[in-house]
């Protein structure tokens, strides 16, 4: 991040976990801080009118604790992130882009290739099912979740999570991937990532700049 030309593909900050693991809520915090812009996959199939044929299939697959295909997912997403790209909302010269719930599998992360250059990705883990469960539920009376308030769904999401999205820790291996301990309390994880945040050359550059 020398100059404030466009880089050729996003920079971008990966946050992964289990359902309830707490990317959404990390990614939130981090994209109210300047210079970090937050895309929740989740919220994008959300904010669809359900009326759509995508808003159906996403009301289809997600109600089954299940992934929407890859093709229609990423086109999706490359249209949201273009849209605030072209509306300045991300400024790709000047912002990290940080990316929860997307890519959610190898193949996703192969397509989005040509877009996303990952300078890290923070595992959120839990390995207690049991308190990733819990969450789940106070979450679904909350924020009115239908795919968290059914214990078979949850399991299943449970299950799509190890088979399909995990093998991303594989595909990114390396020092990109920073192992963060997710039963503990928001402040500190969002400690954690900042500091491996701090730890990039990116960082180092964008911190010198005078925006
Ligand atoms: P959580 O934060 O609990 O992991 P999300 O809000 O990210 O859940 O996603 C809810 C549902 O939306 C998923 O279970 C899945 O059906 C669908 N979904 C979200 N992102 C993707 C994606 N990248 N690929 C396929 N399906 C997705």
């Amino acid at each position: 991040m020398s100059d404030t030309s466009k880089p050729e593909r996003f920079r971008t900050l990966l946050i992964l976990g289990a359902p309830g693991s707490g990317k959404g809520t990390q990614g939130k915090v981090l994209g109210s801080i300047p210079r970090f812009h937050h895309l929740a996959c989740g919220d994008v199939f959300r904010s669809l009118d359900t009326r759509t044929t995508l808003g159906q299939k996403f009301v289809q697959y997600s109600s089954r604790g299940e992934l929407v295909p890859d093709d229609v997912t990423v086109e999706l997403w490359r249209e949201n992130i273009q849209h605030r790209v072209d509306s300045h909302m991300f400024k790709p010269e000047i912002d990290f882009l940080v990316l929860d719930g997307i890519p959610r599998n190898v193949e996703q992360a192969k397509l989005m290739e040509k877009d996303i250059e990952v300078l890290k990705v923070f595992h959120l883990s839990c390995p207690d099912r049991t308190e990733l469960a819990r969450r789940l539920r106070k979450r679904a009376l909350k924020d009115n979740r239908f795919d968290d308030a059914n214990e078979a769904v949850i399991q299943q999401r449970f299950a799509t999570y190890e088979a399909e999205t995990k093998p991303i820790l594989d595909y990114y291996a390396g020092d990109r991937v920073v192992p963060i301990d997710a039963s503990q309390a928001p402040a500190k994880v969002l400690y954690d990532i900042l500091a491996g945040v701090m730890t990039l050359e990116a960082w180092k550059e964008l911190e010198k700049m005078k925006i």
